[in-house]
């Protein structure tokens, strides 16, 4: 029997200590009202809440979990190399080991930079395309997420006007806005930044097409500026390479994160010879960048990633989820919006415009012990299994069959602060 009290305690105590009682992408104040927003443990594909509930879990904590939560190889490297020294006056010698896997792994790379979270990344790579073009325009996409920095946080709250100067902004896909946008960046154009895919939040995810990507290549290419790829949260997932290897175009600066170290803490960019010089003349650091743990465990992903199957087996658990959700959403007169990779699923409803049916639908889920989100992308990690996939159809079905018997479906009132959400530009 699912229950909440213990969480429904922490709550409480937190809204004292906390500010908002949580922040950032992790408070669940945008979810239905009963999801958890403390856990006590995970293991593979499953995570255990403060209630001790269990949960097969399609969040992956956001990205990072890759190969499944507390995995032996990955993390007996992260204690081993802790045990020898992590935080220390210099970094150990496995970060050219690293940087060495990451330039030999990705083919647009030719150096690597280190640092902890994605918005460390993306900001880096942003001076470094300043840098090297001793411009400051920067093309991005409408809606597009590249962290919480005070230029790129999608709340403006607390940040500058001055904090976004030198933005201009496209539709994702659209090849005539981005000429549009590069136009009105004039001859001050520094970089292009592009997510792997239309990831967003709220709305249909899309692949980018051939021609999108190939020219922001070109737009690049004739203004002298440099394409940014944001693979933080894609990065190997869809591909052992850049995710736009995939469409066949190679960016100059590419930004990793999430994955690369299975959750332990570390970021990176990494760039093509040409901005070599321009990244080395940046001052980006930080005390935790260099510590040896995370980079060990990432040493551990690579190897992970280079010698199994992860990509095939995720893909083909996303497919097995998406076709059995499909049936049973047609079983109880329902129809699902999938879109994206197979192994980063959105999953709305049609013809839901307040989100209720969906919000209604993973409520049940969740409460029957299956992690779903509403309105964010997901995650397969390999760590699952058929019979998790078969027994998350299950579970849906029944959920399906829930919300279609409850009739009314509730109002979702907390949508309303989503306009803080959307008016990002
Ligand atoms: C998560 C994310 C970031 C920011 O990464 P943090 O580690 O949260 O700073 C940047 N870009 C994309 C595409 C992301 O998903």
């Amino acid at each position: 029997m699912w229950t909440n009290s213990v969480d429904k305690a922490l709550r409480d105590r937190a809204e004292a200590v906390i500010p908002g009682g949580m922040y950032g992408h992790q408070s669940v104040r945008l979810l239905p009202d009963d999801y958890p927003q403390f856990f006590d443990r995970a293991s593979g594909a499953y995570l255990w809440d403060a209630d001790g509930n269990r949960y097969v879990d399609y969040m992956c904590g956001y990205g990072p979990n890759l190969f499944g939560y507390g995995h032996e190889t990955i993390d007996a490297a992260y204690i081993n190399q802790l045990k020898k020294g992590d935080t220390m006056t210099g970094p150990a010698g496995l970060m050219v080991e690293l940087a060495e896997q990451m330039t030999a792994m990705v083919s647009h790379a030719d150096w690597a930079m280190f640092c902890k979270n994605g918005t460390d990344a993306t900001t880096m790579a942003m001076m470094v395309a300043r840098n090297f073009t001793r411009k400051n325009t920067i093309v991005l996409a409408k809606g597009a997420y590249h962290g919480a920095a005070p230029w790129c946080t999608p709340v403006k709250n607390g940040t500058a006007p001055s904090d976004r100067a030198n933005q201009v902004f496209y539709t994702y896909n659209d090849v005539a806005s981005l000429e549009e946008a590069v136009r009105k960046a004039g001859d001050d154009l520094a970089a292009i930044f592009a997510s792997p895919i239309k990831h967003d939040t709220f709305v249909d995810q899309e692949d980018p097409t051939t021609e999108y990507a190939r020219r922001a290549r070109e737009l690049c290419d004739e203004n002298g500026a440099l394409l940014i790829v944001d693979d933080v949260r894609a990065g190997f997932r869809l591909a052992r390479d850049s995710s736009w290897a995939r469409v066949g175009v190679k960016p100059d600066l590419s930004s990793w994160g999430k994955a690369i170290a299975n959750g332990h803490p570390i970021s990176a960019l990494l760039g093509a010879e040409k901005a070599r010089n321009a990244a080395a003349t940046i001052y980006a650091t930080g005390s935790y960048w260099f510590s040896a743990a995370p980079m060990a465990a990432s040493l551990e992903t690579m190897r992970l990633i280079r010698e199994t199957d992860y990509l095939e087996r995720t893909q083909s658990l996303g497919q097995r989820l998406r076709s059995g959700l499909d049936e049973a959403a047609n079983r109880h007169g329902f129809a699902l919006r999938q879109t994206g990779p197979a192994e980063m699923p959105l999953i709305m409803f049609e013809d839901d415009p307040g989100y209720s049916k969906g919000y209604a639908w993973n409520d049940a889920l969740m409460k029957r012990g299956v992690y779903f989100h509403p309105w964010h992308n997901m995650f397969i990690c390999a760590a699952m299994t058929e019979a998790d996939i078969d027994h998350t159809i299950e579970v849906a079905d029944d959920a399906f069959k829930f919300v279609r018997d409850a009739g009314t479906l509730p109002r979702i009132e907390k949508l309303a602060i989503l306009g803080l959400l959307t008016d990002g530009h």
